[in-house]
């Protein structure tokens, strides 16, 4: 039995496009399998519901990605809502995230998962640490401000700022461990920053600068160097681990299934 992820993505957006290329890859060259439904993106979102529907049935797959974000006049609340919980290996079901809260976890989103592998490999202990979250997404800022708060995996205290945070500096400077996830290219520069501070750098933004295209993260590289102690790079870094948990949550539903 080999784990299999069904892709859908809906119209042509460039980014989307890379994101499933690159994950669809990875999963053939570690022999696990995916088949990739590409809609129109005019698709209605009863069509799209009803595929979901189709999907969540199919026994023969172990986990459903939909690939965001979605065309403007679909609810992508509602079709992510629509994918059964054993099978959302995104872990961005509310049943999902509300089992995380409660540290009950049965798919963490792969993006604070693929973070907190990161800091276990790297030997950095959250214990009695402080972390703070720059961004409240819920697939990236508070599903990592939960997992470094869970006294089973990060048991650290935890800041979460965003839009609405006054004095962002003043938060940020307390960071042992600062995760910047806010989307805004090399915004976190030294004077975010106290030194010796591990900075995860989630931020995926494309920028142009000298004529060329480039990807850039949310952290200013050249200036936290030598302040910082440590830093995920971009590109690699952060990006490639939430390919690798999204491998592996696939894994862990395939593995639930034969259990149950
Ligand atoms: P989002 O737009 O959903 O959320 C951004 C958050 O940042 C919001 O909560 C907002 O309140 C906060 N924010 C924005 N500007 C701010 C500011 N000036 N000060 C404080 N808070 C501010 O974004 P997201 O989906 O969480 O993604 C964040 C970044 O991470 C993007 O660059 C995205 O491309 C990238 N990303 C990377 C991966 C990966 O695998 N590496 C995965 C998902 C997202």
């Amino acid at each position: 039995i080999t784990p299999w992820l069904a892709a859908v993505l809906v119209g042509n957006n460039p980014a989307s496009e890379i994101y499933v290329k690159n994950k669809t890859k990875k999963f053939e060259a570690l022999g696990l399998k995916t088949d990739l439904f590409r809609l129109n993106e005019d698709i209605s979102e009863q069509e799209l519901l009803s595929l979901i529907d189709k999907l969540n049935s199919d026994a023969e797959f172990h986990g459903i990605l939909v690939q965001l974000p979605l065309p403007k006049h679909i609810d992508s609340e509602k079709v992510l809502n629509a994918i059964v919980p054993t099978k959302d290996v995104d872990g961005f079901h509310p049943e999902n995230a509300g089992l995380l809260s409660i540290g009950k976890p049965r798919f963490i989103p792969c993006t604070p998962k693929g973070m907190m592998f990161i800091l276990k490999h790297f030997n950095v202990d959250l214990n009695g640490k402080h972390v703070v979250v720059i961004g409240r997404s819920n697939i990236v800022g508070r599903p990592i401000s939960i997992l470094a708060s869970l006294k089973e995996l990060g048991n650290a205290t935890v800041t979460l700022c965003h839009s609405g945070t006054k004095d962002l500096k003043y938060h940020s400077k307390q960071a042992d461990v600062l995760v910047a996830a806010l989307g805004s290219p090399e915004f976190v520069d030294a004077s975010y920053i106290k030194e010796g501070a591990c900075i995860l750098d989630v931020g995926i933004n494309r920028i142009e600068r000298d004529g060329k295209s480039k990807i850039v993260g949310d952290v200013n590289q050249e200036s936290v160097m030598g302040v910082a102690s440590s830093l995920t790079p971009v590109p690699k870094g952060v990006g490639p681990m939430t390919i690798a948990c999204l491998l592996r949550n696939t894994t862990i539903s395939c593995k639930n299934r034969l259990i149950n």
